[in-house]
Protein backbone atom coordinates (compact mmCIF):
# COMPACT_ATOMS: atom_id res chain seq x y z
CA UNK A 1 0.00 0.00 0.00
CA UNK A 2 2.67 2.32 0.78
CA UNK A 3 4.96 2.32 -2.08
CA UNK A 4 6.45 5.42 -3.60
CA UNK A 5 5.32 5.97 -7.31
CA UNK A 6 7.83 5.64 -9.78
CA UNK A 7 10.05 9.55 -10.10
CA UNK A 8 13.59 10.24 -11.16
CA UNK A 9 14.82 10.21 -7.43
CA UNK A 10 13.65 6.44 -7.06
CA UNK A 11 15.01 5.40 -10.33
CA UNK A 12 18.59 6.43 -8.70
CA UNK A 13 17.45 4.26 -5.27
CA UNK A 14 17.08 1.57 -7.75
CA UNK A 15 20.30 2.28 -9.32
CA UNK A 16 22.10 3.14 -6.34
CA UNK A 17 21.13 -0.47 -4.92
CA UNK A 18 21.48 -2.35 -7.59
CA UNK A 19 24.95 -1.31 -8.35
CA UNK A 20 25.76 -1.47 -4.52
CA UNK A 21 26.28 1.84 -4.24
CA UNK A 22 24.38 2.08 -1.00
CA UNK A 23 23.34 -1.26 0.91
CA UNK A 24 20.46 0.47 2.17
CA UNK A 25 18.48 3.77 1.81
CA UNK A 26 18.47 6.28 4.28
CA UNK A 27 16.30 9.42 3.77
CA UNK A 28 15.98 12.17 6.29
CA UNK A 29 12.51 14.82 6.96
CA UNK A 30 14.72 17.85 8.30
CA UNK A 31 12.47 20.69 9.12
CA UNK A 32 13.26 23.43 11.41
CA UNK A 33 11.03 23.76 14.26
CA UNK A 34 10.47 27.71 13.40
CA UNK A 35 6.27 26.71 12.22
CA UNK A 36 4.11 24.15 11.81
CA UNK A 37 4.46 21.89 8.77
CA UNK A 38 2.46 22.56 4.84
CA UNK A 39 1.02 20.71 2.55
CA UNK A 40 4.11 21.00 0.73
CA UNK A 41 5.99 19.54 3.35
CA UNK A 42 3.50 16.55 2.80
CA UNK A 43 5.42 16.05 -0.49
CA UNK A 44 8.53 15.75 1.14
CA UNK A 45 7.23 14.06 3.80
CA UNK A 46 5.60 11.18 1.54
CA UNK A 47 8.48 11.34 -0.39
CA UNK A 48 11.50 10.50 2.04
CA UNK A 49 9.51 7.96 4.06
CA UNK A 50 7.78 6.11 1.34
CA UNK A 51 11.16 5.88 -0.43
CA UNK A 52 12.63 3.66 2.45
CA UNK A 53 9.81 2.02 2.98
CA UNK A 54 9.69 0.29 -0.70
CA UNK A 55 13.19 -0.60 -0.12
CA UNK A 56 13.02 -1.24 3.87
CA UNK A 57 14.97 1.21 4.32
CA UNK A 58 15.00 3.73 7.45
CA UNK A 59 13.87 7.79 7.61
CA UNK A 60 14.96 9.49 10.24
CA UNK A 61 12.90 12.74 11.55
CA UNK A 62 16.03 15.75 12.10
CA UNK A 63 14.91 18.90 13.29
CA UNK A 64 17.47 22.05 11.49
CA UNK A 65 17.26 22.98 14.75
CA UNK A 66 20.26 25.33 14.47
CA UNK A 67 18.25 28.99 15.03
CA UNK A 68 17.23 29.38 18.44
CA UNK A 69 15.82 32.71 17.72
CA UNK A 70 12.53 31.42 15.62
CA UNK A 71 12.95 28.28 17.34
CA UNK A 72 10.46 26.61 19.96
CA UNK A 73 9.46 23.34 21.26
CA UNK A 74 5.83 23.99 20.55
CA UNK A 75 6.70 23.56 16.67
CA UNK A 76 8.73 20.70 17.87
CA UNK A 77 5.91 19.11 19.46
CA UNK A 78 3.30 19.75 16.05
CA UNK A 79 5.71 18.36 13.86
CA UNK A 80 6.28 15.28 15.57
CA UNK A 81 2.14 15.02 16.06
CA UNK A 82 1.76 15.88 12.09
CA UNK A 83 4.09 13.15 10.64
CA UNK A 84 2.76 10.81 12.72
CA UNK A 85 -0.86 11.35 11.73
CA UNK A 86 0.30 11.50 8.11
CA UNK A 87 0.99 7.84 8.74
CA UNK A 88 4.67 7.75 9.22
CA UNK A 89 7.17 6.13 11.76
CA UNK A 90 10.83 7.54 12.06
CA UNK A 91 13.56 4.97 12.50
CA UNK A 92 15.23 7.86 14.45
CA UNK A 93 14.22 11.02 16.29
CA UNK A 94 17.46 13.53 15.94
CA UNK A 95 18.04 17.27 16.06
CA UNK A 96 20.79 18.82 14.74
CA UNK A 97 21.99 20.76 17.87
CA UNK A 98 22.62 16.72 18.70
CA UNK A 99 25.71 16.90 16.74
CA UNK A 100 27.26 20.53 17.98
CA UNK A 101 30.11 19.30 19.59
CA UNK A 102 30.92 16.96 16.60
CA UNK A 103 30.38 20.24 14.22
CA UNK A 104 32.46 22.40 16.13
CA UNK A 105 35.21 19.89 16.41
CA UNK A 106 34.80 19.43 12.46
CA UNK A 107 35.02 23.31 12.16
CA UNK A 108 38.43 23.26 13.85
CA UNK A 109 39.89 20.73 11.71
CA UNK A 110 38.92 23.11 9.08
CA UNK A 111 40.95 25.91 10.42
CA UNK A 112 43.94 24.03 11.15
CA UNK A 113 43.35 22.88 7.34
CA UNK A 114 43.36 26.46 6.12
CA UNK A 115 40.37 25.80 5.13
CA UNK A 116 38.10 27.86 7.53
CA UNK A 117 39.08 32.07 8.87
CA UNK A 118 37.69 34.13 11.30
CA UNK A 119 36.49 36.98 9.59
CA UNK A 120 35.78 40.23 11.23
CA UNK A 121 33.79 41.71 8.61
CA UNK A 122 30.32 43.12 9.27
CA UNK A 123 27.19 41.34 7.55
CA UNK A 124 26.71 44.05 5.26
CA UNK A 125 30.58 44.54 4.63
CA UNK A 126 30.61 40.97 3.41
CA UNK A 127 27.50 41.13 1.40
CA UNK A 128 29.48 43.95 -0.32
CA UNK A 129 32.44 42.23 -1.04
CA UNK A 130 30.38 39.11 -2.39
CA UNK A 131 30.70 40.27 -5.88
CA UNK A 132 28.06 39.56 -8.49
CA UNK A 133 27.58 36.58 -10.91
CA UNK A 134 29.48 38.49 -13.48
CA UNK A 135 31.86 40.27 -10.99
CA UNK A 136 34.01 38.33 -8.87
CA UNK A 137 34.25 39.08 -5.15
CA UNK A 138 37.07 40.55 -3.22
CA UNK A 139 38.83 38.60 -0.61
CA UNK A 140 38.29 39.65 2.89
CA UNK A 141 41.31 41.29 4.63
CA UNK A 142 40.98 38.61 7.77
CA UNK A 143 41.31 35.88 5.00
CA UNK A 144 44.95 34.96 5.90
CA UNK A 145 45.42 34.76 9.33
CA UNK A 146 47.24 31.77 10.67
CA UNK A 147 45.55 29.19 11.52
CA UNK A 148 47.01 30.30 15.51
CA UNK A 149 45.03 33.05 15.36
CA UNK A 150 42.32 31.40 13.64
CA UNK A 151 42.04 28.74 16.74
CA UNK A 152 42.03 30.95 18.86
CA UNK A 153 39.35 33.58 18.06
CA UNK A 154 37.36 30.46 17.27
CA UNK A 155 37.71 29.43 20.70
CA UNK A 156 36.87 32.68 22.13
CA UNK A 157 33.83 33.04 19.34
CA UNK A 158 32.60 29.71 21.70
CA UNK A 159 33.69 31.65 24.92
CA UNK A 160 31.07 34.20 24.64
CA UNK A 161 34.16 36.85 24.58
CA UNK A 162 32.13 38.32 21.85
CA UNK A 163 28.70 40.09 20.51
CA UNK A 164 26.46 39.08 18.18
CA UNK A 165 27.74 39.83 14.07
CA UNK A 166 31.06 40.73 15.44
CA UNK A 167 32.74 37.74 13.85
CA UNK A 168 31.76 34.76 11.87
CA UNK A 169 33.57 31.61 10.92
CA UNK A 170 33.82 31.40 7.31
CA UNK A 171 35.11 28.79 4.85
CA UNK A 172 38.04 29.20 2.67
CA UNK A 173 37.40 28.51 -0.95
CA UNK A 174 37.09 31.01 -3.51
CA UNK A 175 35.98 34.47 -3.56
CA UNK A 176 35.97 34.48 -7.46
CA UNK A 177 33.75 31.13 -8.25
CA UNK A 178 30.81 31.23 -10.96
CA UNK A 179 29.16 29.69 -7.91
CA UNK A 180 27.95 32.17 -5.03
CA UNK A 181 27.90 29.71 -2.25
CA UNK A 182 31.60 29.35 -2.66
CA UNK A 183 32.70 32.68 -1.83
CA UNK A 184 33.43 32.35 1.15
CA UNK A 185 30.85 31.27 3.14
CA UNK A 186 29.88 31.78 6.79
CA UNK A 187 29.80 28.35 8.86
CA UNK A 188 29.24 29.98 12.22
CA UNK A 189 27.68 32.85 13.60
CA UNK A 190 27.63 34.23 16.97
CA UNK A 191 24.30 34.44 18.71
CA UNK A 192 23.53 34.99 22.61
CA UNK A 193 20.42 33.18 22.63
CA UNK A 194 18.79 30.71 24.47
CA UNK A 195 17.93 27.56 22.44
CA UNK A 196 15.10 25.39 23.36
CA UNK A 197 17.45 22.51 23.37
CA UNK A 198 20.64 23.21 24.68
CA UNK A 199 19.83 26.07 26.40
CA UNK A 200 22.77 28.81 27.33
CA UNK A 201 25.56 25.80 26.28
CA UNK A 202 26.32 27.74 22.65
CA UNK A 203 26.50 31.24 21.86
CA UNK A 204 27.98 29.89 18.43
CA UNK A 205 25.65 28.36 15.70
CA UNK A 206 26.29 26.51 12.89
CA UNK A 207 24.80 27.85 9.51
CA UNK A 208 22.47 25.33 7.60
CA UNK A 209 24.90 24.67 4.57
CA UNK A 210 27.41 23.29 7.27
CA UNK A 211 25.09 22.23 9.79
CA UNK A 212 22.79 19.73 7.05
CA UNK A 213 25.59 17.83 5.47
CA UNK A 214 27.02 17.13 8.37
CA UNK A 215 24.00 15.88 10.10
CA UNK A 216 23.33 14.03 7.18
CA UNK A 217 26.64 12.25 6.93
CA UNK A 218 26.40 12.00 10.73
CA UNK A 219 23.51 9.60 10.73
CA UNK A 220 24.47 7.83 7.44
CA UNK A 221 22.04 9.45 5.33
CA UNK A 222 22.36 8.22 1.52
CA UNK A 223 19.82 10.01 0.10
CA UNK A 224 19.39 13.42 1.26
CA UNK A 225 16.25 15.19 -0.77
CA UNK A 226 15.60 18.85 -1.01
CA UNK A 227 13.93 21.53 -2.80
CA UNK A 228 15.50 23.01 -6.03
CA UNK A 229 16.37 26.06 -4.69
CA UNK A 230 19.42 24.05 -2.93
CA UNK A 231 20.49 22.96 -5.98
CA UNK A 232 23.48 25.36 -6.19
CA UNK A 233 24.08 24.54 -2.57
CA UNK A 234 24.90 21.21 -3.82
CA UNK A 235 28.71 21.80 -4.41
CA UNK A 236 28.80 23.42 -0.81
CA UNK A 237 27.57 20.25 0.35
CA UNK A 238 30.05 18.02 -0.82
CA UNK A 239 32.67 20.22 -0.24
CA UNK A 240 31.49 19.85 3.33
CA UNK A 241 31.51 16.72 3.63
CA UNK A 242 34.15 15.93 1.78
CA UNK A 243 36.84 18.90 3.78
CA UNK A 244 35.22 17.93 7.17
CA UNK A 245 37.02 14.04 6.05
CA UNK A 246 33.25 12.52 6.83
CA UNK A 247 33.04 8.76 6.44
CA UNK A 248 29.80 8.78 4.97
CA UNK A 249 29.43 10.48 1.56
CA UNK A 250 25.39 11.22 1.63
CA UNK A 251 24.59 12.44 -1.74
CA UNK A 252 21.66 15.67 -2.38
CA UNK A 253 18.91 15.41 -4.95
CA UNK A 254 16.53 18.19 -5.66
CA UNK A 255 13.01 18.27 -7.02
CA UNK A 256 10.02 20.55 -7.09
CA UNK A 257 8.57 22.16 -4.70
CA UNK A 258 4.90 21.42 -4.51
CA UNK A 259 2.63 24.97 -5.14
CA UNK A 260 -1.10 24.67 -5.04
CA UNK A 261 -3.37 27.76 -6.75
CA UNK A 262 -4.34 29.49 -4.12
CA UNK A 263 -2.63 28.57 -1.41
CA UNK A 264 0.25 30.44 1.00
CA UNK A 265 2.87 28.03 1.27
CA UNK A 266 5.08 29.78 2.81
CA UNK A 267 5.92 29.33 6.67
CA UNK A 268 6.57 33.13 7.18
CA UNK A 269 3.78 34.01 5.69
CA UNK A 270 1.66 31.62 7.69
CA UNK A 271 3.30 32.72 10.52
CA UNK A 272 2.47 36.41 10.00
CA UNK A 273 -1.41 35.32 9.81
CA UNK A 274 -0.92 34.07 13.04
CA UNK A 275 0.87 36.62 14.84
CA UNK A 276 -1.76 39.10 13.29
CA UNK A 277 -4.88 37.43 14.76
CA UNK A 278 -6.08 37.04 11.09
CA UNK A 279 -6.58 33.67 11.53
CA UNK A 280 -7.35 31.50 14.85
CA UNK A 281 -3.75 29.72 15.16
CA UNK A 282 -1.90 27.44 12.88
CA UNK A 283 -4.95 25.25 13.02
CA UNK A 284 -6.88 27.47 11.87
CA UNK A 285 -9.36 25.04 9.01
CA UNK A 286 -8.10 27.61 6.44
CA UNK A 287 -5.07 27.05 6.67
CA UNK A 288 -2.81 24.92 4.29
CA UNK A 289 -0.91 23.74 7.74
CA UNK A 290 -1.32 19.76 8.09
CA UNK A 291 -3.22 20.39 11.42
CA UNK A 292 -5.41 23.18 9.84
CA UNK A 293 -6.01 20.63 7.24
CA UNK A 294 -6.99 17.84 9.60
CA UNK A 295 -9.18 20.24 11.64
CA UNK A 296 -11.01 21.23 8.35
CA UNK A 297 -11.51 17.46 7.78
CA UNK A 298 -8.80 16.52 5.67
CA UNK A 299 -7.63 13.07 6.25
CA UNK A 300 -4.04 11.34 6.31
CA UNK A 301 -5.33 8.73 3.12
CA UNK A 302 -6.32 11.62 1.13
CA UNK A 303 -3.21 14.25 1.45
CA UNK A 304 -0.99 10.70 0.85
CA UNK A 305 -3.00 10.00 -2.45
CA UNK A 306 -2.73 13.18 -3.47
CA UNK A 307 1.00 13.63 -3.24
CA UNK A 308 1.36 10.24 -4.94
CA UNK A 309 -0.22 11.75 -7.44
CA UNK A 310 1.27 15.27 -8.01
CA UNK A 311 4.58 13.08 -8.29
CA UNK A 312 7.71 13.86 -8.06
CA UNK A 313 9.61 16.20 -10.81
CA UNK A 314 12.35 18.63 -11.09
CA UNK A 315 10.70 20.83 -13.13
CA UNK A 316 8.51 23.80 -10.94
CA UNK A 317 4.44 23.55 -11.55
CA UNK A 318 1.45 24.68 -10.22
CA UNK A 319 -0.75 21.91 -8.76
CA UNK A 320 -4.86 23.49 -8.95
CA UNK A 321 -6.23 23.52 -5.64
CA UNK A 322 -9.33 21.11 -6.78
CA UNK A 323 -6.84 18.27 -7.09
CA UNK A 324 -6.95 18.31 -3.53
CA UNK A 325 -10.59 18.70 -3.00
CA UNK A 326 -10.56 15.42 -5.59
CA UNK A 327 -9.29 13.71 -3.36
CA UNK A 328 -10.71 14.00 -0.16
CA UNK A 329 -14.24 13.51 -1.88
CA UNK A 330 -12.44 10.66 -3.31
CA UNK A 331 -11.89 9.13 0.43
CA UNK A 332 -14.89 10.32 2.10
CA UNK A 333 -17.11 9.54 -0.43
CA UNK A 334 -17.68 5.94 1.00
CA UNK A 335 -16.73 5.94 4.07
CA UNK A 336 -19.31 8.78 5.79
CA UNK A 337 -22.89 8.63 6.37
CA UNK A 338 -25.43 10.89 4.37
CA UNK A 339 -27.30 12.94 6.59
CA UNK A 340 -29.44 16.09 6.41
CA UNK A 341 -28.42 19.50 7.76
CA UNK A 342 -29.76 22.82 7.38
CA UNK A 343 -27.64 25.51 7.24
CA UNK A 344 -29.95 28.66 6.83
CA UNK A 345 -33.48 27.49 8.20
CA UNK A 346 -36.69 28.35 7.56
CA UNK A 347 -39.31 26.97 9.35
CA UNK A 348 -42.29 24.85 7.75
CA UNK A 349 -45.21 23.57 8.85
CA UNK A 350 -47.35 20.99 7.64
CA UNK A 351 -50.68 21.86 8.28
CA UNK A 352 -52.56 18.67 7.38
CA UNK A 353 -50.28 16.56 9.70
CA UNK A 354 -51.66 15.21 13.18
CA UNK A 355 -50.28 17.84 15.57
CA UNK A 356 -47.80 16.32 18.40
CA UNK A 357 -47.64 13.29 16.31
CA UNK A 358 -43.69 12.30 15.39
CA UNK A 359 -43.34 9.27 13.20
CA UNK A 360 -40.07 7.50 12.34
CA UNK A 361 -39.08 7.04 8.43
CA UNK A 362 -36.23 5.01 7.06
CA UNK A 363 -33.46 6.44 5.37
CA UNK A 364 -30.32 5.01 3.76
CA UNK A 365 -27.05 5.81 5.02
CA UNK A 366 -24.93 6.34 1.93
CA UNK A 367 -26.60 5.70 -1.72
CA UNK A 368 -23.40 4.42 -2.87
CA UNK A 369 -22.52 1.92 -0.27
CA UNK A 370 -25.43 -0.37 1.24
CA UNK A 371 -23.25 -1.73 3.65
CA UNK A 372 -23.87 1.33 5.97
CA UNK A 373 -27.46 0.46 6.27
CA UNK A 374 -30.23 2.43 7.54
CA UNK A 375 -31.25 4.84 9.84
CA UNK A 376 -34.42 6.14 11.01
CA UNK A 377 -34.82 10.05 11.24
CA UNK A 378 -38.34 11.79 12.95
CA UNK A 379 -40.50 13.48 10.74
CA UNK A 380 -43.24 16.04 12.28
CA UNK A 381 -46.04 18.60 11.88
CA UNK A 382 -42.78 20.86 12.07
CA UNK A 383 -39.42 20.87 10.11
CA UNK A 384 -36.84 23.03 8.69
CA UNK A 385 -35.63 23.44 5.36
CA UNK A 386 -32.91 25.78 3.65
CA UNK A 387 -33.84 29.29 3.12
CA UNK A 388 -32.46 28.89 -0.50
CA UNK A 389 -35.20 26.12 -0.99
CA UNK A 390 -38.00 28.56 -0.94
CA UNK A 391 -38.44 31.35 -3.75
CA UNK A 392 -41.21 33.80 -3.60
CA UNK A 393 -41.42 34.55 -6.96
CA UNK A 394 -39.11 32.35 -8.97
CA UNK A 395 -37.50 32.24 -12.19
CA UNK A 396 -38.84 29.73 -14.97
CA UNK A 397 -36.34 26.90 -14.28
CA UNK A 398 -36.29 26.72 -10.49
CA UNK A 399 -37.99 23.41 -9.08
CA UNK A 400 -38.04 23.80 -5.45
CA UNK A 401 -40.80 25.48 -3.38
CA UNK A 402 -42.93 28.35 -4.21
CA UNK A 403 -46.90 29.47 -3.83
CA UNK A 404 -48.36 26.58 -4.96
CA UNK A 405 -45.42 24.18 -5.65
CA UNK A 406 -44.99 20.30 -4.72
CA UNK A 407 -41.35 19.11 -3.93
CA UNK A 408 -40.36 15.94 -2.31
CA UNK A 409 -38.97 16.19 1.02
CA UNK A 410 -36.00 13.80 1.01
CA UNK A 411 -36.43 10.27 3.31
CA UNK A 412 -39.84 11.53 3.20
CA UNK A 413 -43.40 12.82 1.81
CA UNK A 414 -44.34 14.97 -1.05
CA UNK A 415 -45.21 18.67 0.20
CA UNK A 416 -46.96 21.49 -1.41
CA UNK A 417 -46.75 25.64 -0.34
CA UNK A 418 -50.00 27.16 0.39
CA UNK A 419 -49.24 30.15 2.02
CA UNK A 420 -46.26 32.58 3.08
CA UNK A 421 -45.95 34.01 6.40
CA UNK A 422 -43.73 37.15 6.65
CA UNK A 423 -42.51 39.55 9.80
CA UNK A 424 -43.26 43.30 10.09
CA UNK A 425 -40.20 43.80 7.37
CA UNK A 426 -41.77 41.42 4.89
CA UNK A 427 -39.21 38.42 5.78
CA UNK A 428 -40.50 34.99 4.82
CA UNK A 429 -40.25 33.65 8.42
CA UNK A 430 -42.51 30.80 7.58
CA UNK A 431 -44.16 28.46 5.53
CA UNK A 432 -47.39 26.44 5.91
CA UNK A 433 -47.66 23.48 3.62
CA UNK A 434 -49.66 20.70 3.13
CA UNK A 435 -48.43 16.70 2.72
CA UNK A 436 -50.05 14.17 0.75
CA UNK A 437 -49.46 10.79 3.03
CA UNK A 438 -49.81 9.03 -0.49
CA UNK A 439 -46.19 9.87 -1.69
CA UNK A 440 -44.01 8.67 1.35
CA UNK A 441 -40.82 7.44 0.23
CA UNK A 442 -40.44 3.89 -0.37
CA UNK A 443 -44.16 3.10 -0.56
CA UNK A 444 -43.65 3.02 -4.43
CA UNK A 445 -46.32 5.63 -5.37
CA UNK A 446 -45.98 6.42 -9.06
CA UNK A 447 -49.40 8.64 -8.73
CA UNK A 448 -47.60 11.92 -10.24
CA UNK A 449 -43.92 13.39 -10.18
CA UNK A 450 -41.90 16.48 -9.25
CA UNK A 451 -39.35 17.97 -10.00
CA UNK A 452 -37.29 18.84 -7.17
CA UNK A 453 -36.25 17.04 -4.13
CA UNK A 454 -34.97 19.40 -1.02
CA UNK A 455 -33.83 17.62 2.14
CA UNK A 456 -34.72 18.87 5.54
CA UNK A 457 -34.72 18.27 9.32
CA UNK A 458 -37.65 17.81 12.40
CA UNK A 459 -38.01 20.64 14.17
CA UNK A 460 -38.45 19.99 17.96
CA UNK A 461 -35.65 16.91 18.02
CA UNK A 462 -33.09 18.91 15.63
CA UNK A 463 -30.13 19.65 17.25
CA UNK A 464 -28.93 23.15 17.13
CA UNK A 465 -25.27 23.39 14.71
CA UNK A 466 -22.85 25.70 13.55
CA UNK A 467 -21.89 25.84 9.97
CA UNK A 468 -18.08 27.02 9.19
CA UNK A 469 -18.05 27.73 5.08
CA UNK A 470 -14.54 28.83 4.17
CA UNK A 471 -12.60 30.73 1.12
CA UNK A 472 -9.32 31.09 0.40
CA UNK A 473 -7.69 33.43 2.35
CA UNK A 474 -5.93 35.47 -0.51
CA UNK A 475 -7.67 37.61 -2.70
CA UNK A 476 -6.23 36.02 -5.51
CA UNK A 477 -6.82 38.74 -8.80
CA UNK A 478 -4.43 40.20 -11.06
CA UNK A 479 -5.29 43.80 -9.83
CA UNK A 480 -3.41 42.83 -6.05
CA UNK A 481 -0.84 41.15 -7.41
CA UNK A 482 1.81 43.85 -6.03
CA UNK A 483 -0.11 44.94 -3.12
CA UNK A 484 1.70 43.63 0.33
CA UNK A 485 0.50 40.28 1.67
CA UNK A 486 -1.40 41.80 4.74
CA UNK A 487 -3.87 43.49 1.93
CA UNK A 488 -4.41 40.99 -0.14
CA UNK A 489 -6.53 38.73 2.72
CA UNK A 490 -9.50 37.44 1.57
CA UNK A 491 -12.48 39.63 3.89
CA UNK A 492 -14.88 36.57 3.52
CA UNK A 493 -12.48 34.25 4.04
CA UNK A 494 -14.67 32.58 7.08
CA UNK A 495 -18.74 31.94 6.77
CA UNK A 496 -20.04 31.19 9.93
CA UNK A 497 -24.26 30.24 10.11
CA UNK A 498 -26.39 28.70 12.70
CA UNK A 499 -28.84 25.64 11.52
CA UNK A 500 -29.87 22.26 12.33
CA UNK A 501 -28.66 18.71 12.06
CA UNK A 502 -30.59 15.46 12.48
CA UNK A 503 -31.16 14.71 15.87
CA UNK A 504 -29.27 11.12 15.53
CA UNK A 505 -26.09 13.73 15.54
CA UNK A 506 -25.97 14.33 19.08
CA UNK A 507 -23.43 12.15 19.82
CA UNK A 508 -20.93 13.29 16.57
CA UNK A 509 -17.68 13.61 18.56
CA UNK A 510 -14.78 15.87 17.34
CA UNK A 511 -13.22 15.22 13.72
CA UNK A 512 -16.16 12.78 13.00
CA UNK A 513 -16.84 13.67 9.45
CA UNK A 514 -20.47 13.34 7.44
CA UNK A 515 -21.78 14.38 3.68
CA UNK A 516 -24.83 16.84 4.38
CA UNK A 517 -26.59 16.12 1.44
CA UNK A 518 -26.36 18.81 -0.96
CA UNK A 519 -24.11 20.90 1.02
CA UNK A 520 -20.85 18.96 0.74
CA UNK A 521 -18.85 17.02 3.66
CA UNK A 522 -18.39 18.10 7.10
CA UNK A 523 -16.04 17.41 9.21
CA UNK A 524 -16.69 18.01 13.49
CA UNK A 525 -14.23 21.15 14.30
CA UNK A 526 -12.37 19.56 17.77
CA UNK A 527 -11.76 23.05 19.50
CA UNK A 528 -15.01 24.85 18.69
CA UNK A 529 -17.58 21.67 19.81
CA UNK A 530 -18.58 20.37 22.74
CA UNK A 531 -22.02 19.12 24.42
CA UNK A 532 -23.75 21.71 24.06
CA UNK A 533 -22.77 22.74 20.85
CA UNK A 534 -21.54 21.21 17.47
CA UNK A 535 -19.67 22.74 15.35
CA UNK A 536 -18.86 21.40 11.91
CA UNK A 537 -16.20 22.63 9.50
CA UNK A 538 -16.93 22.46 5.67
CA UNK A 539 -14.36 20.35 4.11
CA UNK A 540 -15.21 20.53 0.67
CA UNK A 541 -18.29 20.73 -1.41
CA UNK A 542 -19.88 18.28 -3.42
CA UNK A 543 -19.33 19.43 -6.98
CA UNK A 544 -16.27 19.77 -8.73
CA UNK A 545 -15.14 20.48 -12.37
CA UNK A 546 -12.35 18.80 -12.17
CA UNK A 547 -11.00 15.17 -12.34
CA UNK A 548 -7.44 14.28 -12.76
P1 LIG B 1 9.19 27.46 4.11
O1 LIG B 1 9.84 28.00 2.89
O2 LIG B 1 7.72 27.32 4.01
O3 LIG B 1 9.64 28.14 5.37
P2 LIG B 1 11.21 25.53 4.54
O4 LIG B 1 11.75 24.81 3.37
O5 LIG B 1 12.01 26.62 5.09
O6 LIG B 1 9.72 25.97 4.22
P3 LIG B 1 11.82 23.45 6.35
O7 LIG B 1 11.30 23.21 7.70
O8 LIG B 1 13.24 23.82 6.21
O9 LIG B 1 10.88 24.55 5.72
O10 LIG B 1 11.48 22.26 5.38
C1 LIG B 1 11.65 20.90 5.67
C2 LIG B 1 11.67 20.14 4.39
O11 LIG B 1 10.45 20.31 3.68
C3 LIG B 1 12.78 20.60 3.48
O12 LIG B 1 13.46 19.47 2.98
C4 LIG B 1 12.07 21.35 2.41
O13 LIG B 1 12.76 21.27 1.20
C5 LIG B 1 10.72 20.65 2.34
N1 LIG B 1 9.69 21.56 1.83
C6 LIG B 1 9.36 22.77 2.30
N2 LIG B 1 8.41 23.36 1.55
C7 LIG B 1 8.12 22.48 0.55
C8 LIG B 1 7.22 22.49 -0.56
N3 LIG B 1 6.42 23.53 -0.81
N4 LIG B 1 7.20 21.41 -1.37
C9 LIG B 1 8.00 20.36 -1.11
N5 LIG B 1 8.86 20.28 -0.09
C10 LIG B 1 8.93 21.33 0.73
MG1 LIG C 1 14.61 25.27 5.52
MG1 LIG D 1 12.17 28.48 5.97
Amino acid sequence: NKTSSSNFIRNIVVEDLKNGAVSEVVTRFPPEPNGYLHIGHAKSICLNFELADEFKGRTNLRFDDTNPLKEDTEYVDAIKEDVQWLGFNWDELRFASDYFEEMYDRAVLLIKKGKAYVCDLSAEQMRETRGTLTEPGQESPYRNRSVEENLDLFARMRAGEFKDGERVLRAKIDMASPNMNFRDPVLYRIAHAHHHRTGDAWCIYPMYDYAHPLGDAIEGVTHSICTLEFEDHRPLYDWTIAECEMEAAPHQYEFARLNITNTIMSKRYLKSLVDEGIVDGWDDPRMPTISGLRRRGFTAEALRAFCREIGVARANSLVDERMLEHFIREDLKLKTLRSMAVVRPLKVVITNYPEGQVEQLEAENNAENEEMGTRLIPFSREIYIEQDDFMEDPPAKYHRLFPGNEVRLKHAYFVKCEEVIKDEAGQVIELRCTYDPETKSGSGFTGRKVKGTIHWVEATQAKAAEFRQFEPLLVDDESNADKPFLERINPNSLEVLQGFVEQGMADAAGQDKFQFFRHGYFNVDPKLSGADKLVFNRVVSLKSSFDP
